[in-house]
């Protein structure tokens, strides 16, 4: 498994920072982001650590499209929401902020405009309330 001690995503998965992990196996993760786009926005990372696409073993980020399925289904499912953004960003230039490849599952209703982006924290209980409703839809 390629880590790196500075990226919060690696540290997510090595279980060195607090999150709220909804689904794991041997290659992916999935957590929810902590700056909510819409209630019930999660990301889904490869354990393995590559800056983005571009640098991805296609093995891993097979895995990463099977799995959301069922993540994408689970989040629709929690969060009854019409509609969910599925979005990937590589590079800065794209808007990436968080370097370790990770693909957003984002709630989206008719008439809304949601942004990809927050950039403001969510309320962490309304957090946990989402993902425990999203790890009862996927079990
Ligand atoms: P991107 O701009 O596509 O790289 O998205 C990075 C996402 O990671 C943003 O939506 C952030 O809110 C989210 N994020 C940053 N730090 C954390 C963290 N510690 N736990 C969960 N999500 C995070
Ligand atoms: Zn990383």
């Amino acid at each position: 498994m390629t880590s790196h001690d500075k990226c919060i995503f690696c540290q997510i998965v090595a279980g060195n920072a607090q999150s709220q992990i909804v689904f794991e196996n041997d290659k992916v993760m999935a957590f929810m982001d902590v700056m909510p786009a819409s209630s019930g926005h999660a990301l889904l990372v490869t354990k393995n650590h590559y800056d983005n696409v571009l640098e991805a073993s296609p093995e891993d980020i097979a895995e990463v499209g099977r799995v959301s399925v069922a993540i994408a289904t689970a989040v629709k499912q929690a969060s009854g929401a019409q509609g969910i953004g599925v979005h990937q960003l590589n590079g800065a230039a794209a808007g990436q902020t968080v370097f370790h490849y990770h693909m957003h599952i984002i709630p989206q209703s008719e008439g809304a405009h949601v942004a990809i982006h927050s950039r403001e924290m969510g309320d962490p209980a309304s957090i946990a309330v989402m993902a425990d409703k999203i790890r009862q839809a996927l079990a």
